[in-house]
């Protein structure tokens, strides 16, 4: 009798939101203006409904074929621009105290205990240049000391948070001068050729590698949100060779599905696409309805 051929097994459902925050993002201690309070709720509310925390990277591995593992309700978390109070607490000059995304993450671990949720994870995307880093915490900050990079290594080797590749400059108004290749200063899609992406990804990656190594950052997330069409099209797809960006992120408030734009991949904005937990709560549930 012939051998009946061996129906594939179904691939496992895949259907992750990705959240987003940025830390820099105070203007008051309520949730809706406020980030850290808003994290340190939503990871109780991910919690209280069930759902499980898992590195970014799996979304990636899972969706490039990589790993087969049960995403069922899951979450992922990142956080964008790389100020110290991902992971330092800061006194903020208007708004007092604030707690680190990291100690936030910390505290939820003491107040749940660590059996909860046992792959709590953040993926913090940085800013690579330290010129750049400092105009902006002149320029747009406080002129604190908040774009340090001394705590990436720690961060990375804590296990909570991986360090990933926010670009070189943001190409932000706030640098002075052109950027490579005479680039106008204040949007990502002037990125529109070969020497500005080597010069604000491939550059980058290798400045943040050799800081957190033996980690290799493998993802990007667009600033400002901006896909330059060059950058989507031709530069991450064809020249990994280069850049060894295996996935890039921006804004487009929807879960990653199987079958998602690898170059282009979907993340809800905190303050943006959800201001309350009610709000993040109809999000999460229609998100990870199965
Ligand atoms: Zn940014």
């Amino acid at each position: 009798m012939a051998d009946r051929p061996t129906r594939p097994a179904p691939l496992p459902i895949m259907h992750v939101p990705v959240l987003t925050y940025h830390a820099v993002n105070i203007a008051g201690n309520d949730y809706a203006c406020n980030d850290h309070v808003a994290f340190a709720e939503d990871l109780r509310l991910i919690d209280d409904l069930g759902l499980r925390v898992i590195p970014l990277q799996w979304v990636v591995d899972q969706l490039l074929g990589r790993a087969q593992r049960d995403l069922s309700r899951c979450v992922a978390l990142s956080c964008d621009d790389g100020p110290n109070l991902d992971f330092h607490d800061v006194v903020h000059p208007v708004h007092g105290a604030q707690r680190s995304l990291y100690h936030c993450m910390a505290d939820f671990v003491a107040e749940r205990g660590p059996e909860r949720q046992p792959l709590l994870h953040l993926t913090a995307f940085v800013i690579a240049s330290p010129d750049a880093r400092a105009h902006i915490d002149r320029g747009a900050l406080f002129g604190l000391d908040w774009m340090q990079e001394d705590w990436w290594a720690l961060a990375q080797r804590s296990g909570r948070i991986a360090i990933e590749n926010h670009s070189w400059d943001h190409n932000h108004a706030d640098v002075p001068g052109p950027g490579a290749d005479g680039m106008p200063r204040g949007s990502f899609l002037a990125v529109d050729n070969r020497a500005r992406a080597d010069a604000e990804i491939a550059e980058a990656g290798r400045y943040i590698d050799a800081r957190v190594t033996p980690h290799r950052t493998r993802l990007f997330c667009y600033p400002f949100g901006h896909i330059p069409d060059y950058v989507h099209r031709e530069y991450l797809p064809q020249h990994g060779d280069v850049h060894g960006i295996e996935a890039a992120f921006s804004d487009g408030a929807c879960p990653v599905g199987r079958g998602a734009d690898r170059w282009n991949l979907p993340r809800y904005i905190c303050g943006w696409h959800w201001k309350s937990p009610q709000a993040l709560q109809a999000i999460l549930q229609d998100a990870t309805r199965t």
